[in-house]
């Protein structure tokens, strides 16, 4: 495909985090070609070729099995600010460029190495395969501009030094105390996007670990990331369940959006049962009216979070039970109850046990005179007052 573009006359680079991976000697996830072929020339030589993209025409070239190669023409840094362009600045910024202004455009210089197919060589504009060798994540240009410009790029570079273990460098590190605020400017799908991919990256502990250290917990998580910074003991909890997590991953399996948030979000949601769940009536309510003030900038979509809510919920209401010995049986019956179950083996045991209930064995096992669903004694407690919903929660 490479080859097709040169035969036509035009110069094709595999670029970006594909050829930074191939030294490094991993397997690159996807390739990404950029050329100085206009979109419309690349479409007329591909039959197998779709143009896509609002921001930047970009064309997909499928190939059999599903594979996508992303082929882009060598683009500037637009003169505009991407954040909440309209629908008429898309072509403004599809300023097409020259291979160097291709390179002085991307966020960090490891992820700005193109090979060049046609000499076997690598092309390097910025000082990358050096800072590739120190193993050092370094911004392309003035860090504060790039960070102002699009500060997307703070969490980038926090990525990308937790998944090499890279040192970040100077001027880089500096400039992220003094611009990580502007994160929160940013769009909040957009933010959704990029906490996605360090979820199931395999490497979220450290992005996680790392960010903590820039306090940047508080700053993408809202008031929840302030909570788990203040407390040790939370900070633990996730840090934890985020390296099973990443050993989970890592091995190949696939987990839900529903799983890696609810992961995310137990420490919090514990706490905050722990101290205002036995007030309340409805704590699925609490729990969502708490979530919505925590001004965090990243949107969660709503179903999304009414998932994870419900799901932690019946979490909390298992490892109750498993502390008291009583549990309210119809629960099981809820839509989330799986995934609860689910969590609570992640929780407990460190690891997915499937196909199996894992909360009803731990549960037998620990009280092997309690009978389990359905079979339960309902005990009214004392002071139960009629018209309360008291015992919805402790049954
Ligand atoms: P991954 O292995 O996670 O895919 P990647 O480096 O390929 O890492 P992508 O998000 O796929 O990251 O982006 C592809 C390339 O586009 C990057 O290597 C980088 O050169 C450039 N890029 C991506 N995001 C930005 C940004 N916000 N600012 C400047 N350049 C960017
Ligand atoms: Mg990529």
């Amino acid at each position: 495909m490479l080859y097709r573009l040169n035969r036509s006359g035009f110069k094709a680079y595999l670029v970006g985090g594909a050829v930074r991976d191939l030294l490094l000697g991993k397997n690159p996830k996807d390739f990404d070609v950029a050329t100085d072929a206009r979109p419309g020339q690349i479409k007329k030589l591909f039959g197998n070729c779709f143009l896509i993209g609002r921001r930047f025409r970009l064309a997909h070239i499928r190939f059999r099995g599903g594979k996508i190669i992303e082929v882009a023409t060598f683009r500037r840094e637009p003169e505009e600010s991407v954040e909440g362009e309209s629908e008429t600045e898309t072509d403004r910024n599809n300023t097409f460029g020259t291979p160097g202004e291709d390179a002085f455009r991307r966020d960090i210089t490891i992820n700005a190495l193109f090979y060049d197919i046609a000499t076997f060589s690598i092309i390097d504009y910025v000082g990358g395969l050096e800072d590739l060798s120190r193993r050092k994540i370094r911004i392309i240009g003035d860090p504060s501009e790039r960070y102002t410009e699009d500060p997307v790029r703070i969490w980038r570079v926090l990525r990308h030094a937790a998944r090499l273990n890279f040192t970040i460098e100077d001027k880089t590190a500096r400039a992220i105390e003094t611009h990580r605020g502007l994160i929160t400017n940013c769009s909040g799908s957009r933010l959704f996007e990029e906490l996605n991919r360090d979820m199931s990256s395999g490497y979220a502990l450290p992005f996680f670990r790392l960010s903590a250290s820039y306090a940047l917990l508080p700053i993408i998580l809202g008031n929840i990331g302030m909570r788990i910074e203040q407390s040790d003991g939370m900070m633990d909890t996730l840090f934890g369940l985020l390296n099973i997590l990443d050993g989970i991953i890592r091995k190949g399996e696939a987990l839900s959006q529903d799983i890696f948030y609810s992961i995310l979000f137990w420490p919090w949601v514990n706490e905050v049962l722990q101290e205002k769940g036995h007030k309340s009536g409805d704590r699925m309510k609490l729990l969502t009216d708490e979530f919505l003030a925590s001004s965090m900038p990243i949107t969660v979509p709503k179903g999304l979070r009414s998932n994870v809510i419900h799901t932690l919920y019946i979490l909390e209401r298992m490892m109750h039970a498993m502390q008291t010995g009583r549990m309210k049986w119809a629960l099981t019956k809820r839509a989330r109850y799986h995934e609860a179950a689910t969590l609570f083996s992640l929780v407990e045991h460190g690891r997915i046990r499937h196909g199996e209930d894992s909360f009803a064995v731990s549960f037998r096992e620990r009280f092997p005179t309690r009978n389990g669903i359905g079979t339960h004694r309902r005990k009214r407690r004392r002071g139960y007052r009629k018209g309360t919903h008291s015992q919805h929660t402790h049954g």
